[in-house]
């Protein structure tokens, strides 16, 4: 069975790159784990833990392992499980895997520049690592914090195939001794990130490319452990359409922000599905077909483009396929309230063919349903213009044919004489005070056929 995962530091909101992660992850598992990875107690808050948990709930990413509230079943909250930590650290230090390091910051710097300045990688001499067991105590006698160090073989080759990128390999002389906890005896992130993926039973990690260099490292303490290796997968980071990292300044937004503003989220999920993976079908896919038609090996290898015209594009499309139920909800609260009811079936068709975002709906019932209408000067004077020949025309059809569109329109011809542009702008005018929206046809049957004669009536006078 794959075991795939999303590891998110609630560190803030989920936005449109992190959480293609998610997505990918979900749709390429057939188990989907939560974990939150909260070790940094300074800057993770219980509240964008409860966020991020709501965001995949919304975006249809429902997890089959992991907390249900930011509070509950501490095995899936980093922060809960150091004593597991800890023997893993013992473990190490005691079958000499792992050693204490005492070097300051400021030793460790100057070390790094003297590497640099020679032309090579900074990396960890070892120093501490040759230090005897009297030595080490001494030191700690005087007070010193040290770190946790993972000894790293000498003259070894990592090798993994990485389900994005393909064969990678390592050479653990580039890497150099490193740190697995911290002075104050905080774990670093990739050790426990490590260690939970194996104990978890994940079998499959897809995360950012950012992560790509952690990968040997993590693969080293598994082994070291004896613990099961997941297969490692880095995907290529998503692009603004200008080329630079996301940001808000090219349309990257928050999930909640997506949200609020009306973003479906089948839109959401089927443009970010689509960044960087092809699918064959151009259809709008729900969470399980995305996941049926999703291939590892499509997903590229280079940045993909995140354009907010696609997300519109799919977003038109989300609209369209929503059933009643996911309208209502998705409309404003007081749009269902100005829509007789006898016409809501109507007006949710006009919805699904005309309207991207909650607020245009609203325009639309307001315009349709309500007496008091506003109309642009230039839409005014396409209606002063036809005349009210014209209107007293349209009128009378109107009051002849309130429920034949077909009829009120032939009668209306015969009796103006007007056609084509002439003919239909004028009643777009008169009726809905703009140019644009739904045909002519619906707009003539949803209205209420007091308040469509009350419109034409208003240019015949
Ligand atoms: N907590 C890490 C992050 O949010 C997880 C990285 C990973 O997916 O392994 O970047």
């Amino acid at each position: 069975l794959r075991k795939t995962r999303f590891a998110p530091s609630p560190t803030g909101l989920i936005h449109i790159g992190n959480v293609r992660t998610a997505l990918l992850s979900k749709l390429y598992g057939e188990r989907f784990l939560l974990r939150i990875e909260d070790t940094d107690q300074e800057r993770s808050r219980e509240e964008f833990v409860e966020a991020l948990m709501e965001d995949l709930r919304w975006l249809g990413l429902a997890w089959d392992e992991g907390p249900h509230s930011a509070r509950a079943q501490p095995d899936y909250h980093q922060s809960q499980r150091g004593a597991i930590y800890d023997e893993f650290y013992l473990r190490l230090a005691e079958e000499g895997l792992a050693y204490p390091c005492f070097c300051s910051a400021t030793e460790l710097e100057v070390a790094r520049k003297v590497q640099l300045a020679a032309g090579q990688p900074p990396r960890y001499s070892g120093k501490c690592g040759r230090l005897s067991k009297d030595e080490i105590a001494a030191r700690r006698e005087q007070g010193l914090e040290p770190t946790l160090r993972f000894r790293v073989a000498k003259d070894a080759i990592v090798e993994f195939d990485d389900l994005v990128r393909g064969p990678q390999h390592f050479a653990s002389n580039d890497i150099g001794d490193f740190i697995i906890r911290r002075a104050d005896g905080s774990a670093a992130f990739f050790f426990c990130n490590a260690i939970d993926d194996s104990l978890m039973g994940v079998t499959h990690v897809l995360r950012g490319d950012d992560h790509l260099s952690n990968t040997p490292r993590q693969i080293m303490i598994l082994r070291a452990l004896g613990l099961a290796v997941p297969h490692y997968g880095h995907t290529a980071l998503i692009l603004g359409d200008d080329g630079s990292p996301l940001s808000k300044r090219n349309g990257s937004r928050s999930i909640r922000e997506l949200r609020e503003e009306g973003y479906m989220p089948l839109a959401v999920s089927n443009m970010l599905a689509r960044l960087g993976h092809h699918y064959d079908s151009e259809e709008l896919l729900d969470i399980q077909a995305l996941s049926s038609g999703f291939r590892v090996e499509h997903l590229g290898k280079s940045p993909a483009r995140f354009d907010p015209v696609h997300l519109n594009h799919w977003q038109e499309l989300a609209v369209r396929a929503a059933d009643d139920e996911a309208l209502w909800n998705w409309l404003l609260n007081d749009t269902r309230q100005r829509v007789p009811e006898l016409r809501q079936s109507a007006f949710l068709d006009i919805v699904r063919s005309n309207c991207r975002f909650p607020l245009e709906a609203h325009q639309w019932a307001t315009a349709l349903f309500s007496d008091a209408l506003e109309r642009g000067a230039e839409v005014h004077d396409i209606a002063t213009v036809a005349g009210e020949a014209f209107f007293q025309a349209a009128y009378d059809a109107a009051a002849a044919h309130p429920d034949n569109y077909e009829a009120f329109l032939e009668q209306l011809k015969q009796q103006s004489g007007a056609k084509g542009k002439g003919l239909f702008q004028p009643l777009r005018s008169a009726l809905t005070g703009r140019l644009d929206g739904p045909e002519l046809p619906k707009i003539y049957a949803i209205m209420e056929p007091h308040r469509l004669r009350m419109r034409l009536a208003e240019f015949a006078r």
